[in-house]
């Protein structure tokens, strides 16, 4: 039987019917620009009626406390060896002056993932979490990905509900869901083939989903997947999310499309990749998950860092509805080689949106809208630029395919 073409599974989509794998294998492939149009149409349209006209963001911060890591992840600008110059795990002196420089500017959350450093096990992690409520009390701790969880049972051996309600216990609010990449084993094979497989982030996540811990789900995409591999990975987390429940406190809050940055990292030489995919690609990625994830994830957030506050500002218009955070001190991307941005001020946030034609609205992490009369509202503020500083002027591409330097490109 002839698969369905483009139109007919938008008219079936439109009928109430949900986009199946091999239906979002052919959306994601279909170029012509009447169908790609009516695409993006039907998913600004699914985004108005899902989640409305608001456009939300989130005051956070990035905290990196180690950048040590021996997992050799070939898309990685981030890691590097103990005995590396530059390599650094921070000691509470640090983390504390990071933490009470985030509690200056006012950010609701901390993001935090780092390397798989040996010399780190659960205690600490504990510990840089009670440190971390202590400098910025009441804030939400989005940290540790499935990899770095992994790291800690392979350390502990303790079950994998203990670690985590323990995590929890000493102020774990939300589990990044990165480390995924493309959760199909053939990619993992090529790109992380001493990271985590498949199998086993669906394993962390699950488990710390039925302990109550929210997590966000993520796609690293642009690199050696095809079309119907992204489509797999999708529907894994659709799957995972119906597990979950409507009403469970752990669930996917998000779904975040991460177009793979192929600068400064081994991956881009390896694989022949020598630039990121093209935003038509980017956009039609964006596009595709609003619809495919009805009824399943309703937020859709574009990664400014990773194709600038122009191009996500479009991504508003075909089904995303959320900006990401303010990041203050984004290494990961931009140690990948990300031509973007390391941070954005609130004024800058609420600007794009506004000239978008949107509702700006500052949320929680898990998606709770902060109003301005609410003690975590963060209004625009004159000193913003000059706090930021330089690192608001955005990291430069460093074009330099080849080197052994590393990122979270995933992260
Ligand atoms: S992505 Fe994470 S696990 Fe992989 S090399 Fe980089 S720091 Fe290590």
């Amino acid at each position: 039987m002839t698969p369905p073409a483009t139109m007919e599974i938008l008219d079936a989509f439109e009928a109430g019917e949900d986009i199946s794998n091999s239906h979002a294998e052919t959306l994601i492939e279909e170029s012509a620009p009447d169908a790609v149009e009516r695409l993006h149409l039907l998913a600004d349209a699914e985004r108005k009626t899902s989640v409305g006209d608001e456009v939300s963001y989130i005051v956070n911060a990035n905290v990196n406390f180690t950048n040590v890591c021996y997992t050799d992840c070939k898309y990685c600008g981030f890691y590097r060896r103990p005995s590396d110059p530059d390599a650094y795990t921070h000691g509470d002196d640090v983390l504390r002056e990071k933490f009470g420089r985030a509690r200056d500017f006012g950010v609701t959350e901390i993001c935090m993932q780092g390397g798989l450093n040996p010399a780190i096990s659960l205690d600490r992690y504990e510990e840089v979490l009670r440190l971390a409520k202590e400098v910025i009390p009441g804030v939400h701790l989005h940290a540790y990905s499935p990899a770095e969880i992994d790291h800690i049972q392979r350390k502990t051996r303790l079950p994998l509900e203990v670690i985590l309600r323990r995590l929890k216990d000493a102020g774990l609010g939300s589990i990044p869901g990165t480390a995924a990449e493309i959760l199909v084993e053939r990619v993992k094979k090529m790109i992380s083939p001493r990271r985590i497989p498949v199998e086993r982030w669906c394993e962390i996540i699950r488990t710390a989903h039925s302990v109550g811990i929210p997590t966000t789900s993520t796609i690293m995409y642009g690199h050696v997947e095809s079309p119907g591999e992204i489509a797999i990975h999708m529907g894994i987390l659709r799957t995972i999310q119906a597990e979950a429940g409507k009403d469970s406190e752990g669930r996917f809050t998000e779904f975040v499309p991460l177009p793979f940055i192929p600068y400064d990292n081994m991956m881009g030489a390896e694989f022949g990749i020598e630039k990121m995919a093209g935003l038509d690609y980017v956009f039609r990625i964006h596009a595709v998950a609003r619809l495919f994830f009805r009824n399943h994830i309703k937020n859709i957030q574009v990664a400014w860092p990773k194709i600038g506050i122009d191009a996500a500002k479009k991504a508003l218009s075909l089904g995303v509805n959320d900006l990401g955070g303010t990041l203050i001190e984004e290494n990961i991307t931009r140690e990948s080689g990300a031509e973007y941005g390391q941070a954005l001020t609130v004024e800058q946030f609420q600007k794009a949106i506004t000239s978008a034609g949107r509702i700006p609205v500052q949320r929680s992490t898990t998606y709770e809208h902060i109003s301005e009369n609410d003690p975590r509202y963060r209004p625009p503020r004159p000193e913003d630029e000059q706090m930021l500083g330089t690192n608001a002027a955005g990291g430069k591409k460093r074009i330099s395919l080849g080197l052994l330097a590393p990122d979270q490109n995933s992260k």
